[in-house]
């Protein structure tokens, strides 16, 4: 995985509109323009009144101001607070001049053109202050933060409607097989529907890279080879091929692989997933993966989403992961590191997990029922009962 990484760059830095910038990495620091609040703000819809007007009020001892005027969130003029006087407010309205306390309609009484206080409140009860929440100048979100909604709110409440991230990759899928049909057609005898392009696709998006293309090719190395060059020249910071990456016949990734073409095969410890390809054409960098539908799944999530994930500047280059006790004896003869299709269910003590079926590398209805990859480490040939391991998520890749 490090020679991956070694290939793939943080993008520069782009302008986007806020709407599109959740998920990604803020480059640049975002200052605040302005205080915010803007303007002393009222935070409770009631009544505005000076606190030297209600200093000492009590049930015995009421105090009786006169109504003078109205305000809502959006006026421009309120009527400033006079000694004597109330204003009658809404939340988010400018608070009315020389008022200092927002009395909450629930706990005053009005009479007519009247209120009655009989209850103290301190000095700037439901006010909010001018920059009380950010201060001009102060930075609001910091550069390689990760933008969730509150940031993308807090950078509005700025007023910025454009901000400076690094852009998502574009990613090309590339599905290759000549056996291969795209769902919606007919099959001719010996072949298949293409599952696998549209399954790594929505694993690149989910990792935070955006899909400009995703198809099938013939096994023809010519054929893949122009696909390829089209797609660095078109612009794609990375492309995924499927299948073709092993040593049968008509593996057509394999037979292009040479220094000639940037293309390396590659042999990794691990199951399901073996055969992975690597290159570099242009500013692309190509990652091969393995045709087996579950060989496909998990060798993306090892190799795809660390390229995704480094390229949008983000440092969570390992998938999120959880640990979890086996229930049950599971045999991994050879001792191959095994990402095991599992079952996760909390417990007393944490989280438990058992496989979610037949383990087989074509197995789509295990991969699809599985809440996460177990990862038996090099070496260990036999999983008992209780032994506790690291498992991927895999619903929040
Ligand atoms: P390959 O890696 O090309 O030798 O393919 C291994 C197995 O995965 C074969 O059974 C292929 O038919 C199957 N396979 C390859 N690509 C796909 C695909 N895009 N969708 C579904 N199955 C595929
Ligand atoms: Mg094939």
């Amino acid at each position: 995985m490090r020679r991956i990484l070694l290939g793939c760059q943080v993008l520069p830095e782009r302008a986007v509109p806020l709407r599109e910038a959740r998920g990604l990495v803020l480059a640049r620091d975002v200052v605040a323009g302005s205080a915010s609040p803007r303007f002393d703000t009222a935070a409770m819809d009631g009544y505005a009144v000076q606190h030297a007007d209600i200093r000492g009020v009590s049930l015995q001892r009421p105090v009786h101001l006169g109504i003078v005027g109205a305000g809502v969130a959006g006026d421009r003029d309120i009527t400033p607070v006079a000694p004597g006087t109330a204003v009658r407010i809404m939340t988010g309205a400018v608070c009315p001049e020389d008022a200092d306390v927002v009395i909450p309609f629930e706990l005053v009484e009005s009479r007519g053109d009247q209120i009655v206080v009989s209850q103290p409140f301190a000095a700037g009860t439901n006010i909010r202050r001018t920059g009380e929440d950010i201060a001009a100048g102060s930075v609001v979100v910091e550069r390689g933060t990760v933008l969730g909604p509150a940031h993308l709110a807090a950078i509005a409440a700025e007023g910025y409607e454009t901000i400076e991230v690094v852009p998502r990759p574009r990613v090309a899928v590339i599905a290759t097989g000549d056996e291969l049909v795209r769902p919606g057609q007919a099959l001719e005898p010996g072949q298949i529907w293409d599952s696998n392009s549209v399954m790594v696709a929505a694993l690149v998006e989910q990792f935070g890279g955006e899909v400009v293309v995703s198809g099938c090719a013939p096994d023809d190395p010519s054929a893949v080879l122009a696909v390829l060059r089209r797609e660095a020249a078109d612009g794609a910071d990375l492309i995924i091929t499927i299948g073709g990456a092993s040593l049968g016949d008509r593996d057509v990734l394999t037979e292009l692989a040479s220094d000639e073409n940037a293309l390396q095969c590659w042999s990794v410890a691990m199951k399901p997933g073996k055969p992975l390809v690597y290159g570099l054409l242009d500013s692309a960098v190509v990652i091969g993966l393995p045709g087996n539908p579950a060989a496909a799944f998990v060798s993306a999530v090892q190799f795809v989403r660390p390229a995704v994930v480094t390229m949008l500047g983000r440092l969570d280059i390992n998938p999120p992961t959880i640990v979890a006790r086996a229930t049950e004896l599971i045999p991994n003869p050879g001792g191959r590191r095994n990402y095991m299709r599992v079952l996760l269910e909390p417990d007393d003590s944490g989280w438990i997990a058992r496989s979610a079926g037949p383990q087989n590398v074509a197995n789509l209805a295990t991969l699809s029922r599985a809440d996460g990859l177990l990862i038996i480490p090099d070496g260990v040939e036999q999983v008992e009962p209780g032994e506790r391991f690291d498992v991927q998520i895999v619903r929040s890749l």
